[in-house]
């Protein structure tokens, strides 16, 4: 057993299962949970001093998960999770994000796809860059290798596979069949980053887009700019996200949507600014909204977003949460969906439940009952999911942490055949 098991699981927890991957490594969380939690679950405990959280599942489900940020530079610490959306996550715009870890599939290799499956798993000759990159459709059945980096694979991808639109895996597991592209630029939206090529989802996510630019100018909001979705047959993602891979989550800025058409140029390089007051992660900060940025449409821009039926989860920065809480003063059954998460204060990110006919996609559990704005976001608020512990001085140096990357055997057997479909 590792080291890093061992801490892991040790009965106190949480500090011990931060450390041995943070000590001397000035980089970015994200890296630091693929290398530390892949293939392990980190046990989460309650947060020290703190009530307990809401809880749906045993400790022992729990993967330990972390978040880069759009404006972080730095590690700060092992994020310890509500059980209950782990799978999901994360947002990383300059970094690489964390691999989920522990989930066991197996009931998806009985999953058909809509067309049959090759005999017996393909042999491979050698995964060549080159071809990867110049192949206009699916890969050759020599190409795909068990034991590739899936997001390699994945990141390839330059169009979607022809085939029945299906999600296939979870959130953080997964990948994509049938996508279709959000059109860059529509009535009231436009989305952002073109280059990323991460414009594509389930057709359900698009229209779910598409019907929420539609409502926002009436609700205060010029309309939507659009970060990623997913890849053209999702997957894990050469950069960024831990989810988006099922091509049931989106990202839309906090930003206003110009009045004007940006240009390619300023979709890339226009920055999206930040609801709060300040950094989060100073003992004793105000990790609140700054009022002078927030409003009452993005408020009704969230708030129609979760009522969509088919939105399961809308992650946002607990300061955004907050601001939620106070603004409805109405029904608030919505608030549910909402979830307080790091990062996720220059966007939200939706993501809708399994559409039907998604053979093998896996739902998360419901959030905890109740609006989410008492107790459970007063600990958010709170220094505890922010400031880094000090390290105790009897723990040993950091073990050199191994990065591990998610193989394509990771992923549902029928993702494979996503990838080779042409
Ligand atoms: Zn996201």
């Amino acid at each position: 057993m590792s080291r890093m098991r061992a801490s892991a699981m040790s009965p106190s927890g949480r500090s011990h299962s931060a450390r041995p991957c943070r000590e001397g490594r000035p980089l970015l969380l994200a890296l630091l949970a693929t290398a530390c939690v892949a293939g392990l679950a980190v046990v989460a405990p309650a947060p020290a001093g703190a009530a307990p959280l809401p809880r749906e599942k045993p400790a022992s489900l729990i993967a330990a998960e972390a978040m880069s940020r759009l404006d972080e530079r730095r590690v700060t610490t092992t994020r310890v999770l509500p059980s209950t959306d782990i799978g999901d996550l994360v947002d990383a715009r300059s970094s690489a994000a964390a691999a989920p870890a522990g989930e066991v599939y197996s009931s998806f290799a009985a999953a058909p796809l809509p067309r049959p499956a090759p005999a017996e798993r393909p042999v491979v000759v050698a995964a060549a860059p080159v071809e990867l990159a110049s192949a206009p459709s699916g890969l050759s059945p020599s190409a795909v290798r068990p034991s590739a980096v899936a997001k390699d694979l994945f990141g390839a991808m330059r169009a979607p596979a022809p085939l029945a639109a299906r999600s296939i895996g979870s959130y953080a597991k997964g990948c994509l069949a049938g996508a279709t592209a959000l059109a860059v630029d529509g009535p009231a939206w436009q989305v952002m980053r073109l280059s990323r090529n991460r414009n594509w989802g389930h057709p359900q996510l698009v229209d779910m887009l598409q019907r929420l630019a539609n409502d926002a100018p009436a609700l205060g909001w010029n309309g939507l700019l659009v970060g990623d979705l997913a890849q053209p047959r999702g997957g894990p993602m050469t950069s960024g996200h831990a989810s988006h891979q099922i091509g049931l989550d989106a990202d839309i800025w906090l930003t206003p949507m110009p009045g004007r058409a940006l240009s390619r140029e300023e979709r890339e390089t226009m920055s999206a600014v930040s609801m709060l007051k300040g950094s989060s992660e100073l003992p004793g900060a105000d990790r609140g909204v700054d009022p002078a940025k927030w409003s009452a449409s993005r408020a009704r821009l969230i708030r129609r977003a979760a009522q969509d039926p088919r939105v399961a989860r809308i992650f946002v920065h607990p300061g955004i949460k907050q601001a939620l809480c106070r603004f409805e003063t109405g029904e608030r059954g919505w608030l549910r969906k909402v979830r307080p998460w790091w990062g996720h204060h220059y966007h939200f990110h939706v993501r809708i439940a399994c559409p039907e006919g998604s053979v093998g996609c896996k739902d998360q559990d419901a959030p905890p009952p109740g609006d989410g704005c008492g107790r459970e976001l007063a600990w958010w608020l709170s220094d505890e999911p922010w400031v880094p512990k000090k390290p105790k001085k009897t723990d040993k140096p950091a073990a050199p942490a191994k990065k591990k990357h998610m193989t394509l055997a990771a992923l549902p057997q029928a993702c494979t055949e996503v990838l080779v479909a042409r």
